[in-house]
């Protein structure tokens, strides 16, 4: 099987409810010299090997070196704009923001995705200590801004780790094969079921439990919170991360300095309008 091939049959496996919600979750395939990655605004489940945006490796390395301004909304820009031109001739679609997270990291596929049961303990108040014990191997990414400043960050911190949780937003799995991929989920999403049986939790939303709107536990509960459609859902999604949460010291939403950044970001605007699943 060809690497699009091989990726679109990943991001299907991995675009189901229990993983992602909306256009969340992005997935993506390297060469040496080239990253094919999901467009921003589709959803994992909807992909076709033509779907994907292919990216210039070595055009998009830029970004890392580029001296970046202050002001977050030209820094998104500049890099928005460096992304766009990373583009390959031929290729249509707005890359993921978080295409250059999957540039740096190792492996030939990466899925990227937030399901509940993961975030039970990327939003707990004792996330960084269980996911030490847990997953040792792992590098864990304390909450930055979503887009060019948590690629950024990643790339400070990792040292060829293959598995990456981020803090408030979800998990990173990177491998060589899709098999590598699947192996990893298994063994994160396995030990993460036991923590909850452990503590006599239930990984099925409790009935009634369910808030008006999403609480501020990720930036795409926030980016759906008035989604027609999607607004119920993630409220429910957030209201079983607050009950898978309690295994790991209790939830902890967003700080309002986040929030402020995320109801700002034009390139969730972008999406936001993108999404109409
Ligand atoms: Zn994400």
């Amino acid at each position: 099987m060809n690497l699009l091939d091989t990726i679109t049959q990943l991001s299907h496996e991995f675009g189901t409810a229990d993983f992602v919600k909306g256009g969340g979750g992005n997935t993506s395939a390297k060469t040496a010299d080239t990253l094919w990655v999901k467009p921003s605004g589709t959803t994992l489940a909807s992909l076709t090997p033509q779907t994907f945006v292919a990216l210039d490796r070595a055009k998009l390395a830029r970004l890392y070196d580029v001296a970046v301004p202050q002001d977050s909304h030209a820094r998104e820009t500049l890099v928005k704009d460096l992304m766009a031109a990373a583009v390959k001739p031929g290729s249509t679609g707005r890359p993921s923001v978080e295409a250059p997270l999957h540039d740096i990291l190792a492996g030939v596929f990466v899925v990227h995705t937030h399901p509940a049961l993961v975030n039970g303990l990327t939003c707990a108040k004792q996330g960084a200590a269980a996911c030490a014990r847990l997953f040792p191997d792992a590098l864990w990414i304390p909450y930055i801004d979503p887009g060019f400043t948590l690629c950024m960050d990643v790339r400070r911190r990792l040292h060829g780790q293959k598995l990456v949780l981020l803090e408030n937003h979800g998990i990173f799995v990177a491998g060589d094969t899709a098999e590598e991929i699947r192996a990893t989920y298994r063994r994160v999403l396995t030990a993460l079921r036991a923590e909850y049986a452990k503590a006599g939790i239930p990984t099925e939303l409790t009935p009634g439990k369910i808030p008006a709107a999403p609480e501020p536990i990720t930036p795409d509960h926030m980016v759906y919170t008035n989604h027609p459609k999607l607004g119920p859902v993630m409220a429910a999604d957030s209201a079983l991360t607050r009950q898978l949460a309690v295994a790991f010291g209790g939830i902890q939403l967003l700080d309002e300095r986040s929030q402020k950044f995320i109801r700002e970001w034009e390139v969730e605007a972008y999406r936001q309008k993108q999404v109409t699943t």
